[in-house]
């Protein structure tokens, strides 16, 4: 069987994939791909299935600051080397989406929508999180054409112009101030008067003289003819309602966890953020969880990656218990 590397530059033919894995990890983000490299160090049969492009969300990461050992590195690069480092010690990776996890007792299969079932005795959830829509009037007309969920992706497309942020996370903060790199102007539009981002997010914002903020404000529609050619604001203390020009709107305002096909299988929140343990375990045995997929306070990469370790660990003690080679 051939895989394929779908946009990371990192490439590798593999040959015979084994039939049965010690450990698949489902999602080739941050935290799959730390739990990947310590379970093929360990020498597990390790495979990861990602379902689109290796690296998750941080590859749609213009500049990360707050990595450790990397005072500036782009999102895309860091993952890459991470791919690079699980390749190196073994790991395996497919492209399929995963839709069903079976628990066969000591095995799990993992049924995929291309109808192919993957086998293994540990599975690694780290399913990560993708962003959360607007829910405004016009957003899903206008997607692709004006509306855009990654700076990294589209900034370019809009050179010169005035554009919009919604949102007041780090994401928020941080993309606006990557795009003022384009666009003439950044107005910044957030529900609250108060950030919810880091402070040094906040700081670099403020300073930027090409962003304005705009407080206390929702967009209630995206408007325009062929592309978006304004944004409807509504204050939301004082009701007051305004037109703002712009031709771009890029919405930050969240996440919401890949966690559908788990519903049912393994206990979540009412959000479907995965319960764990701190040895990352879930409410089925054999089966872990890491990353932003998971009920936690801080979404980081540090953490997720710390996350993906803790998980490895344990998976790998699980396999050594139902092989009999534990080492106590
Ligand atoms: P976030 O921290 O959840 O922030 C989402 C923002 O969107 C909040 O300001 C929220 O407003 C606003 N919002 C949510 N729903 C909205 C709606 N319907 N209408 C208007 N505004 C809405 O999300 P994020 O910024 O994507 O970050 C996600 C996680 O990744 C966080 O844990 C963050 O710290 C982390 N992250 C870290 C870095 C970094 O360390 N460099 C970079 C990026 C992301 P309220 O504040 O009023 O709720």
């Amino acid at each position: 069987m051939e895989e394929f590397n779908l946009n990371l530059g990192v490439q590798k033919k593999e040959t015979a994939l084994p039939e049965v894995f010690d450990v698949i990890i489902i999602g080739g983000g941050p935290a799959g791909l730390t739990a990947a490299i310590y379970n093929s160090r360990a020498r597990m049969k390790t495979l990861i299935i990602e379902k689109q492009a290796m690296g998750g969300q941080v590859i749609l990461t213009s500049e990360v600051e707050d990595y450790p050992g990397f005072e500036n590195v782009a999102g895309i690069t860091l993952v890459q080397n991470m791919e690079k480092q699980a390749r190196n010690f073994g790991t395996h990776i497919v492209y399929e989406e995963v839709e069903k996890i079976m628990d066969k007792g000591e095995a799990k299969e993992l049924h995929c929508a291309s109808g192919k079932i993957y086998k293994t005795c540990a599975v690694i959830i780290a399913s990560g999180a993708g962003y959360r829509q607007l829910g405004a009037l016009g957003e899903i007309r206008f997607r692709g054409k004006g509306v855009s969920y990654c700076g990294t992706c589209d900034g370019a497309f809009f050179r010169n112009q005035e554009i919009a942020v919604v949102g007041g996370g780090d994401t928020a903060l941080e993309e606006a101030v990557f795009l003022t790199r384009f666009a003439k102007k950044v107005s910044v539009i957030h529900r609250r008067d108060t950030f919810r981002g880091a402070k040094i997010a906040q700081e670099k914002a403020f300073a930027n003289p090409k962003i304005e903020f705009i407080y206390d404000t929702v967009v209630e529609e995206i408007a325009g003819d062929r592309g978006v050619e304004k944004v409807k604001l509504k204050n939301i203390k004082n009701g007051k309602v305004s037109d703002l020009a712009v031709t771009g709107v890029f919405i930050f305002v969240g996440l919401i966890p890949n966690t559908i096909f788990l519903k049912g299988f393994v206990k979540m929140d009412e959000a479907g953020y995965v319960e764990v343990n701190a040895e990352m375990k879930t409410s089925v045995s054999g089966v872990f969880s890491c990353g932003d997929c998971n009920i936690k306070t801080f979404r980081q990469i540090v953490t997720a990656c710390g996350d993906g370790a803790v998980a490895a660990y344990s998976a790998q003690h699980y396999v050594d218990r139902v092989k009999g080679t534990e080492y106590i």
